[in-house]
């Protein structure tokens, strides 16, 4: 795979074949996975919605990881609209950036603040403007430009403009093309901005030869490399989550790495001195790991991500394998899963035999499922955002769950309100932006991820446990909710098939 002559990474529907439009059973969806088609005809790749409610924009998700990068300052090239949603990342996003470096700033971003006149003369004028000043006020070490919808229709050549731009700027210029309308698989937006952080961030440091010559100290050096693991957190991981996968690999005698949230300039360039490349999901990072394995010939491992217990175990073991440290690995689990088993005890009885309902990203709700499952609840539903091969491995983690509803939607709360009336779940488990409707069914929400939060490791399913035990018992504000607000939708839809509006081939 090599995508970085090119301007901007391919949408997903068309490197990976991935869905946004299949209502099914489990089991349906697996064997459809795995050849192509929907059980009774029809291609996967193509399915599509004769209606469709609401839709994820891949401009948005980049916002999420770009960000998070320390000594940077984002250019929106866009309307004004279009980043409204980084509001909601400011105060995160700056306490996490002080845990790194307590000098660190908050999120610094313009928008080009395009208008009715700029589709019509270009938005040039504005962006050459707008980098300019970026870097004369605020010095950063490098400036991105974020690229929206409307300077990729009118045709802006971003690319030419900042490489002309470059001569005149002490930052480094970061072109990153996530235009919302190319793709409607969201998370395309992971793969737009490693092409821009492999093509502008990713190089071989200088010091790697430095260490090369023999020498006791530069040995060490080298073994230490040997010895180092980058962990890729794309925004979906928590500073807790973080510690929690450190404190497990350094028992093992591992060093690690996170990029590329809130990492610095500097940090991309040690992040080729390592052994390894580990993704905690493969829809985040395999256009990433992939490049990095062709060109510097690093490995990597896409397997399961480490939530829930079963998960964690089978993580920590691929990775031990690769440094041939499998029987440290194993009297690792074996000390955690004793821990975990008796921190779990008080809340079983709370939360056995509860029913619950999983949306998110594909590959984060099965692995929940895994926790779900362990703590003796019932799975009834998921609804996932898009659907591709990285989901596989994680179905081997749970046990009788091929009767379950599945629902590959990108938001799409309408069938999504139908199924939870249907399946009627005492718990829903939820990708933050998916909340709103489901509160206002009464149920008991639990974010399927929160900066603030630990989910990943031994400690992060002891931490959902805790914090599911809470919610199940104490669900009054959502149930008053549920009594005092309507949901906008008429009593027929809930009569009809969920899936009634998806179609098997996308003809536009
Ligand atoms: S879809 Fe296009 S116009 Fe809408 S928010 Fe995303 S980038 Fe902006």
């Amino acid at each position: 795979m090599n995508y970085l002559d090119g301007k901007s990474a391919p949408g997903r529907e068309d490197r990976l074949k991935a869905n946004t439009a299949f209502g099914g059973t489990c089991s349906q969806m697996r064997n459809s996975a795995r050849n192509g088609c929907f059980p009774d005809g029809g291609c996967l790749n193509l399915a599509g919605r004769r209606f469709a409610q609401t839709q994820g924009c891949q401009f948005t998700l980049s916002l999420a990881t770009l960000n998070t990068l320390r000594n940077a300052v984002i250019v929106m090239h866009s309307p004004i609209g279009c980043g409204a949603c980084s509001i909601s990342n400011v105060g995160v996003n700056k306490s996490y950036k002080q845990l790194r470096d307590p000098l660190a700033t908050g999120i610094i971003w313009l928008n080009t603040n395009l208008d009715e006149v700029d589709v019509i003369n270009g938005g040039e004028k504005k962006l050459r403007e707008t980098v300019l000043f970026a870097d004369q006020e605020y010095r950063p070490e490098t400036i991105i430009v974020a690229n929206g919808c409307v300077p990729a229709l009118i045709g802006d050549d971003v690319d030419s403009i900042l490489s002309d731009l470059q001569t005149q700027t002490s930052a480094i210029l970061v072109p990153i093309h996530c235009e919302g309308f190319k793709t409607k698989v969201m998370a395309t937006a992971y793969d737009a901005v490693y092409h821009g952080i492999l093509k502008n961030y990713i190089k071989m440091p200088e010091r790697r030869e430095y260490i090369a010559e023999p020498d006791l100290e530069k040995l060490k050096e080298q073994y230490r490399i040997s010895r180092n693991v980058n962990i890729l957190n794309v925004s979906s991981m928590s500073r807790a989550d973080e510690l929690e996968l450190q404190r497990l690999l350094n028992a093992i005698g591992l060093n690690v790495n996170f990029i590329p949230c809130y990492a610095e300039p500097e940090d991309f360039t040690y992040a080729l001195e390592t052994s390894l490349n580990v993704s905690i999901c493969g829809t985040h990072d395999d256009y990433f790991v992939q490049h990095l394995k062709e060109k510097y010939s690093i490995s990597f491992l896409i397997d399961t991500i480490p939530i829930g217990r079963k998960n964690t175990e089978r993580w920590i073991l691929k990775i031990a394998e690769h440094f041939d440290l499998q029987e440290e690995a194993r009297q690792l689990i074996s000390a955690e899963n004793e821990q975990l088993d008796k921190s779990l005890e008080p809340y079983r009885k709370t939360l056995a035999g509860k029913r619950v309902f999983l949306g998110g990203g594909e590959v984060r709700i099965v692995a929940t499922a895994e926790i779900i499952q362990d703590l003796g609840m019932k799975v009834v539903g998921f609804k996932a955002h898009h659907l591709d091969q990285f989901v596989e491995p994680i179905f081997e983690s749970l046990a009788e769950i091929d009767d379950v509803v599945v629902d590959v939607a990108t938001n799409q709360p309408f069938e999504q309100v139908n199924l939870i009336k249907r399946l009627k779940p005492d718990v829903y488990i939820g990708h933050t932006g998916g909340h709103n409707i489901s509160a206002k069914l009464g149920l008991p929400i639990l974010p399927l991820f929160g900066p603030s939060y630990n989910y990943l490791g031994y400690s992060g399913t002891f931490e959902v446990a805790r914090r599911l035990n809470r919610i199940v018992k104490n669900g009054q504000f959502n149930k008053k909710l549920a009594q005092n607000t309507r949901l906008p939708y008429k009593k027929e839809w809930y009569e009809k098939d969920p899936f009634t509006y998806i179609k098997k081939e996308d003809v536009v």
